[in-house]
């Protein structure tokens, strides 16, 4: 620790993008390039490049026998898709929309899971015939898909989505422990999978997700060794061999200030031992890790263009063609309890020295529509690119393109 107080850090990290000349640089082009190319501004773009480091980074961090997973929903565009698909062991849908774009994307359907709850029986059907590994999330799903499979004569390969009877702790969206929609609760697992023993569904495994955008390993780390634990506990009343144990993911990126990337060491060891334990405990098991925004969150950036300058009552506002109706985690609004600033920068002035703090707002006609809350920013001017970091994930299908009838924002892979 050093004697001088330090400043309090204005943004979360944003180093991943180097700059040249002022520039920034995606995709190896200076951004003011960039958005010649694409032809309009907003737009999202993300980095190849980055993508690669990012999946080889957490393949060294891990044992090599887990297998990882792309959780499609956290960024959907297909070209990104099929970029993944050849990178990770397996891609995460949660709707039949998601699998088409999955299988579009050529990842084998025997490698393509489906959770989500209600699935309706269409869905259901639809992902039968694919041949996709399906979550149950409750017993409706299990009889549905007993139904489904003796009409197609196939038999649904099925795994039970389990609701721990712990949570993740320090995580930004709970989703197991207590009551909850997801999954069938723990304690009415034995029963189902004695039922399921008797439906002609073809089972598989386990998959247990405790939550999302978690930042402490230790907190992860225990969600895995529980989780592990509940499935190795619950594989005795399963009606055949786990094949597959999902023991979910929840591996968090920083957003704010203050916030520092998540270490990987301790969650290396932990899946380490699972792995080892795994070997003679539930042998034959292929353990997964399922994974959204950490794999592509940071590798992304929204980019909008100043359109006016105003000064109100002494503070100044940059007023942007972009915002809210295309990237509502950053306004604040998608699970924020109290807004904090996602990492910005002005892309075409990396350069230049930081003035007054100013805030930054998108076009619509609501006070929401905030792309950055006061901060320190060089100096900009109508022209200038806006750009948002962390924008990876959830950003243009998570957000209410609609909503004010402006035009679309365009999303490029470079
Ligand atoms: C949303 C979700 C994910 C991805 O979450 P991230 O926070 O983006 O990693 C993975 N699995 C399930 C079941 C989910 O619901």
């Amino acid at each position: 620790m050093s004697d001088t107080p330090k400043a309090a850090p204005v943004h979360a990290p944003m180093d991943q993008f180097e700059s040249q000349g002022g520039e920034l640089l995606v995709g190896g082009m200076p951004l003011s390039r960039l958005a010649e190319r694409v032809g309009q501004t907003p737009f999202y773009a993300v980095d190849r490049a980055l993508l690669d480091a990012r999946v080889a980074g957490l393949r060294a961090a891990l044992p090599a026998s887990v297998s990882l997973h792309y959780a499609i929903k956290a960024n959907p565009m297909p070209a990104l898709v099929q970029h993944m698909a050849g990178l990770v062991d397996g891609l995460d849908v949660a709707s039949a929309g998601e699998m088409q774009v999955a299988l579009n994307a050529g990842m084998p359907a025997q490698d393509i899971s489906f959770a989500g709850p209600g699935k309706r029986d269409a869905e259901l059907a639809q992902a039968v015939a694919a041949g996709v590994l399906l979550n149950v999330e409750s017993p409706r799903e299990a009889r549905a898909l007993a139904h489904i499979s003796q009409r197609l004569g196939l038999p649904a390969r099925v795994a039970l989505r389990v609701n721990p009877d712990f949570e993740l702790k320090s995580s930004g969206m709970k989703m197991s422990g207590g009551p909850k929609q997801f999954g069938v609760d723990a304690e009415e697992v034995p029963a189902l999978l004695h039922e399921m023993g008797t439906m002609g569904l073809a089972f598989e495994g386990f998959h247990l997700y405790a939550g999302s955008q978690n930042l402490k390993a230790a907190a992860i780390v225990e969600a895995q060794q529980k989780s592990y634990e509940l499935a190795c506990r619950l594989a005795e009343h399963a009606p055949g061999p786990v094949k597959a144990l999902n023991l979910g993911g929840g591996f968090g990126i920083p957003y704010f200030p203050g916030e520092t990337r998540l270490d990987l060491a301790p969650i290396g060891d932990c899946m380490a031992n699972i792995a080892a334990d795994a070997a003679h405990r539930l042998p034959g098991a292929e353990l997964i890790v399922e994974l959204g925004r950490y794999l592509v969150g940071e590798a992304g950036v929204y980019v909008c263009r100043v359109v006016d300058r105003k000064v109100s009552r002494g503070q100044v506002f940059l007023v942007a063609d972009g915002g809210l109706h295309h990237h509502l985690s950053n306004s604040g609004n998608f699970g924020q309890v109290l807004r904090k600033n996602y990492p910005v920068a002005i892309g075409n002035r990396m350069d230049a020295a930081q003035g007054a703090p100013l805030s930054v707002v998108g076009p619509l006609c609501t006070p929401l529509d905030l792309v950055a809350d006061r901060m320190a920013l060089p100096e900009a001017q109508p022209g200038d690119l806006v750009v948002v970091f962390q924008s990876g994930a959830y950003g243009a299908t998570a957000s209410p393109q609609g909503f004010l009838g402006h035009p679309a924002v365009v999303e490029v892979l470079v």
